[in-house]
C-alpha cells in the first residue's frame, strides 16, 4: 500500500482533513466548519472537503488515493461503516461509508474519534513503547482509550472507554446520556465553564478563562479544584483496576499544562494506597491526533482486508 489516504476528523466545531502518504507525510490539508445538527449538510461538508483534497493530491502528483478514513464522535459500527448515533451531527443509523463512498468513488472507512486518537498517541505520540497505557481526552466531553499489552482496546468495535460516563455521584447532575452524576458533568471543559458561571453569575466564561484566572480568582481556583477532585476520583479507580504505567492527557483542557497535570498527580499520590501512580504526561500530537489516528486505523484495516484468511 503505497498510495495516499485521506484522513478526516469530524469535530464539534471543525472538520479537519489531511492527505497522508504511507509514511504519514501530509501532502495536503483542509478544514471546514461543521454544520452541526444537519446530517445531510455534514455529509455534504465532508464530501466537499474530500473533493478538495482529491484535487490537491492530483495537482501534487501524489496519488493514487487508496481510501478515505473518517473519525467520528458517537457510536460507530466500524465493520459496517455505519454511524449508529452521533446526535450532534444529526446522524442516527446512517450508512456514512456507503453514502460517501458512492459520491467519491473511493472506499470509505469509519472510525471512532477517541479510539483512533488514542491509537495515534500510542504509536506516534506520548505513549510510544508503553504496553499498558491510558489516554484521557478532556474536552467538551471526556473519553479515554486503553492500551493493554500493546493493543488498543475496542479498536475493531468502534468505541472507546466512556470515561466521561462513569458515575461519581449516583444522585448527581443529570447528564445528556440520561444517567446521573457522570464524570463529564464535573470534569469536562463544558462542566468547568458551567460551574464557574453558576458560582459567579458570569455567563460565557470558558474552561480556558477559568484556567487563565487561576491564582487570582478564588472562584476559578475552587471550580478547577472541584473538577480535578472528580477526575482524580475516577482515575484512581481506573489505575487501581488496570495498572497502566503511563497516563497521557489530551483534549482542550490539556492546554492548561502543569496547572492540570501537577495537581492531578498530587491528588492521586495523596490518595492512592494500593495502586502505583503512573507517569502523567501531556499528549504529543495535539489537535492532529484524530487525523493521524484515522490514517493509521484506515491503513490497518486495508492491510487486514488484503491478508489471505488463515485456515
Ligand atoms: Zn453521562
Amino acid at each position: 500500500m503505497t498510495g495516499v489516504v485521506l484522513a478526516l476528523d469530524v469535530g464539534g466545531t471543525n472538520i479537519r482533513g489531511e492527505a497522508l502518504t504511507a509514511d504519514l507525510v501530509a501532502v495536503a490539508a483542509r478544514r471546514t466548519a461543521t454544520p452541526l445538527g444537519d446530517g445531510d449538510a455534514v455529509l455534504d461538508a465532508i464530501a466537499g472537503l474530500c473533493e478538495g483534497l482529491l484535487g490537491d493530491v492530483a495537482a501534487a502528483g501524489a496519488g493514487p488515493v487508496e481510501a478515505v478514513g473518517v473519525a467520528v464522535p458517537g457510536v460507530v459500527d466500524t465493520a459496517r461503516g455505519r454511524v449508529r448515533l452521533a446526535a450532534n451531527l444529526g446522524w442516527r443509523d446512517t450508512p456514512v461509508a456507503e453514502l460517501l463512498g458512492a459520491r467519491l468513488g473511493v472506499p470509505v472507512l469509519l472510525h471512532h474519534d477517541v479510539t483512533v486518537a488514542g491509537l495515534a498517541e500510542q504509536r506516534l505520540g506520548a505513549g510510544v513503547g508503553v504496553e499498558d497505557l491510558l489516554c484521557v481526552f478532556l474536552g467538551t466531553g471526556v473519553a479515554a482509550t486503553l492500551t493493554v499489552g500493546g493493543h488498543v482496546v475496542g479498536q475493531r468495535r468502534g468505541h472507546a472507554g466512556e470515561l466521561g460516563h462513569v458515575p461519581i455521584h449516583m444522585d448527581g447532575l443529570l447528564c445528556g446520556c440520561g444517567q446521573r452524576g457522570c464524570l463529564e458533568m464535573y470534569a469536562s471543559a463544558r462542566a468547568i465553564g458551567d460551574a464557574y458561571a453558576q458560582a459567579t453569575g458570569r455567563v460565557g466564561a470558558t474552561s480556558r478563562d477559568v484556567a487563565a484566572w487561576l491564582g487570582t480568582d478564588p472562584v476559578a481556583d475552587q471550580v478547577w479544584s472541584d473538577a480535578l477532585d472528580a477526575l482524580a476520583h475516577v482515575l484512581l479507580g481506573v489505575i487501581t483496576l488496570l495498572a497502566p504505567t503511563r497516563v497521557v492527557v489530551g483534549g482542550g483542557l490539556a492546554a492548561a499544562g502543569d496547572a492540570l497535570l501537577v495537581p492531578l498527580r498530587q491528588r492521586l499520590e495523596a490518595t492512592a494506597r494500593v495502586a502505583v501512580v503512573p507517569e502523567i504526561v501531556p499528549a504529543g500530537l495535539g489537535q492532529r491526533a484524530g487525523v493521524v489516528g484515522a490514517a493509521l486505523a484506515t491503513r490497518d484495516a486495508l492491510r487486514t482486508a488484503l491478508r489471505p484468511t488463515a485456515r
